[in-house]
């Protein structure tokens, strides 16, 4: 049967993408793969807004995080790691790992960086790095990476960012925004299967990397540098995975970029809209709510694995359920990459379905108005 997946990531990949996937394979020291490398890293600068080295990396989104730590932090360094749930704990949490001597800011889950508390911190302290998290996925929460770049330019430490699940569905300027690592990866808002991510580098975070000590193999930049000349990579790369990214990115260059962010803006707003008007309550507010991920909290006494399960079972419709202090209590349904308005239509109908089967009091059909209301703006 047909089924609707709802998470944020992987995410529903376009008919293109899954056709350049499936292509015959090809050696990766050809010349075919070099223009394609060079191709792909073209595009990417343009969605990461920058002129900064590119480098497309055989790795989970995880993965990329450990090679902008383990490129960065050496034993000893001081890290400030911004904290707003799941994700940028796992941020914390490497850098840790790697022998970093972290600071923690922590915001509420469900809350955004307060950048004045940041300001405070890198006025008392002397970071080597700072991680930050585009977009929390575990909460909904959309970060200002803009404001925080401004403030951790004026020091000689570090911005690394997780755009993991942001980038390519939320605007993100690179080099405006003094980012000198972005990590993303491909099973998110660009429309691929999980197996790659993408991350820039700056000339700032270059100078820092080429004194690093920690211990580097699969995840060293500095190797990919190496290579990246002859638009090559260092170890065999998931070439299926590059010619997918090519598809996917020709798919966000022919929408164009403004577009691309318009439209989950308005899936967001659309879902928002629908959530409240069912009397259910959102974990973000609406000044930094994410444009990717609607984090919603179950009805009162209802557990949100229950809601999810009906949808799932009733009407294959699979969302995401709440992660660490919010499992149970929450579920989340992405709207990102190759995600459209008849999405959020199929999306809401279901929610409203399962939380009546649940016992949730409310009249059916009262989201799906509030959705298309927004839906209907926006067209
Ligand atoms: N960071 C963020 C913000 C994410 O959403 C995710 C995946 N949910 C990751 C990192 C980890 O990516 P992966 O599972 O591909 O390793």
């Amino acid at each position: 049967g047909k089924n609707y997946l709802m998470i944020p990531g992987p995410t529903a990949v376009p008919p293109s993408v899954l056709e350049a996937i499936s292509r015959p394979m090809f050696g990766h020291r050809t010349e075919e793969f070099a223009a394609m490398y060079k191709r792909i890293v073209e595009k990417l600068q343009v969605v990461f807004q920058t002129k900064n080295d590119i480098f497309v990396l055989t790795q989970t989104g995880t993965g990329g995080m450990e090679t902008a730590i383990a490129n960065t932090v050496s034993p000893g360094d001081k890290v400030l790691a911004l904290v707003t749930g799941n994700f940028g704990e796992r941020f914390a949490k490497l850098a840790r790992i790697y022998g970093g001597e972290v600071d923690e800011l922590k915001f509420e889950w469900g809350s955004c960086v307060d950048v004045k508390q940041v300001e405070e911190k890198l006025s008392a302290n002397r970071y080597k790095v700072v991680l930050a998290t585009q977009n929390e996925t575990s909460t909904g929460v959309l970060n200002d990476i803009e404001a925080i770049g401004k403030l951790v330019a004026k020091t000689p430490a570090l911005l690394l960012v997780d755009g993991v699940s942001g980038v390519g569905g939320i605007e993100i300027k690179v080099d405006q925004w003094n980012v000198d690592i972005l990590v993303t990866a491909s099973q998110k808002a660009m429309m691929l299967p999980p197996g790659l991510a993408m991350v820039s580098v700056s000339p700032k975070a270059w100078a820092v990397i080429d004194k690093n000590t920690s211990p580097r193999f699969y995840f060293s930049l500095p190797a990919c540098k190496g290579k990246i000349d002859s638009w090559n990579t260092p170890y065999t790369p998931g070439v299926s995975l590059y010619v997918g990214l090519d598809a996917a990115l020709e798919i966000m260059m022919n929408e164009g970029m403004d577009n691309v962010y318009a439209r989950h803006k308005l899936l967001a707003e659309a879902t928002r809209a629908a959530a409240r008007a069912l009397g259910l309550k959102l974990l973000a507010e609406d000044a930094w709510a994410s444009p990717v991920v609607t984090g919603i909290y179950s009805p009162e006494g209802m557990g949100a694995d229950d809601i999810r399960k009906i949808a799932k079972k009733e009407f294959a419709v699979t969302f995401a359920g709440g992660q660490g202090k919010l499992k149970g209590k929450a579920f989340r349904i992405a709207h990102m990459g190759f995600a459209d308005r008849m999405d959020v239509i199929i999306a809401i109908g279901a929610l409203e379905m399962a939380l009546k089967k649940a016992g949730h009091a409310m009249e059916l059909g009262t989201g799906l108005k509030a959705a298309q209301e927004v839906l209907m703006g926006g067209s």
